[in-house]
């Protein structure tokens, strides 16, 4: 058998922070074993950069993203360029397909059967999910892609994570999430939530370091719970003042002479405890803190499984001002949640004219398949309603956004 080595990689990636720092982990990876990183950008469009940069490279990944069905649909675009390229050239890269469209099909909570993915993108070589990254070579090795000694000279202990920007880098601290709010693919497609260790971790931010990073994000599904266990997690509410690892990991990084600047994200409101409010006072933490609310309307956010109250919210944005009032905060929102009505919609125009968020990503409701939301909950509320909604809200949440300035 023709064993055959590639030397070009390249990686494009879709979907969340998340997952920009998992392509980081994948480059740094790729690169160890001897690849080398080739994009071909200088084409009239888009399409024909993604075809140059097929027809470059010996191995393509794709980073996916399940969160909204664009995302999707434009994976399975890139099946058009693969069979473009093959007819062209008479032969194409190996093609692998990681991120959250793997881990919806083949995780522990599986959403629908992986054969359906394999059907709609039989251009794929290999699909790896997202706790799958570091067995990258040892599938690429069964796949007859890479030689057996440099499986064994991998070392996953080794791996620095590459990041394009010259300062900032983005770090996962947690993998999974075990929420379940009920429109949402991510416990599905990343599965349970696994904490990295706190040795790990700063393992990974000194070699960073050491590379010229200095500004860090520390990225996670609700990097909120990080370090705790199932039954403290679920316990720990908004307001409280339990001690959480997660505020004590931050202080940690904080007294990293090198580190100048910290963010992160997801945060949720229903477990930002006192504890973390105050290290929101630390100098280097960022002054832009990212919550997502979903709604303004109670019944909403029961029937999305969310675990705070609107009035939780507004008193976590109270205390957060009270800590840092120069802060700048953002939010995600639905519209078009199913059954929600217009009193409801109109309680969450009411809470963005109130909070008067910096920025805001608003998102018409799309059922996303196997989750609860999908299952249970009838998409009753019109597209053009929707969208009527969606302008609505972009509207007064603009406006409030000018008053703020
Ligand atoms: S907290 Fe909710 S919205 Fe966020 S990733 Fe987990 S299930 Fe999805």
């Amino acid at each position: 058998m023709n064993i055959y080595i590639p030397r070009k990689y390249h990686i494009k990636t879709f979907g969340c922070q998340a997952n920009i720092a998992d392509s980081g982990t994948l480059s740094g990876i790729l690169e160890s074993l001897g690849y080398e990183y080739s994009s071909v950008e200088d084409a009239e469009n888009e399409n024909l950069a993604l075809i140059r940069t097929l027809s470059d490279v010996d191995l393509f990944v794709i980073n996916t993203c399940s969160v909204r069905q664009k995302s999707e649909d434009k994976v399975y675009g890139i099946g058009k360029a693969v069979n473009h390229v093959q007819k062209e050239k008479g032969s194409r890269p190996f093609i692998v397909m990681a991120g959250c469209m793997v881990g919806s099909v083949t995780g522990e909570r599986q959403r629908y059967e992986f054969d359906e993915l394999r059907k709609k993108t039989p251009w794929v070589d290999l699909y790896i999910n997202p706790s799958q990254i570091f067995d990258l070579p040892l599938k690429l090795q069964e796949s007859h892609v890479l030689d057996e000694w440099a499986v064994q000279k991998f070392d996953p202990a080794g791996i620095n994570s590459k990041q394009e920007d010259s300062r900032r880098a983005f770090v996962n601290i947690s993998y999974g999430c075990d929420n379940f709010c009920t429109f949402c693919v991510v416990p599905y497609a990343r599965g349970r939530e696994v904490s990295r260790t706190e040795a790990d971790i700063l393992a990974e931010i000194n070699h960073l370091v050491k590379r010229g990073k200095s500004e860090f994000t520390l990225c996670g599904q609700n990097v909120n719970s990080w370090g705790l266990s199932m039954s403290d997690k679920f316990e720990i509410r908004t307001g409280s003042d339990d001690k959480t690892p997660f505020a004590d990991l931050l202080r940690k990084i904080h007294s990293l002479e090198e580190v100048e600047k910290i963010d992160f994200i997801s945060s949720n409101p229903f477990d930002f405890t006192s504890d973390l409010i105050e290290t929101l006072k630390l100098q280097k933490i960022s002054n832009y803190l990212h919550i997502a609310v979903q709604s303004g309307n109670n019944d909403v956010l029961k029937k999305m499984n969310r675990r705070h109250s609107i009035e939780d919210f507004y008193s976590l944005v109270e205390s957060i001002k009270q800590a840092r009032p120069e802060i700048e905060l953002g939010t995600d929102l639905i519209v078009g949640f199913p059954g929600e009505t217009e009193e409801q919609f109109l309680d969450t125009i009411e809470l963005v004219k109130k909070i008067k968020f910096n920025v805001a990503f608003i998102a018409m409701y799309s059922p996303r398949k196997g989750t609860p939301a999908q299952k249970f909950y009838p998409d009753d509320v019109p597209a053009k309603e929707k969208k009527r909604r969606h302008k609505l809200l972009t509207e007064a949440w603009k406006k409030s956004k000018d008053e703020n300035n």
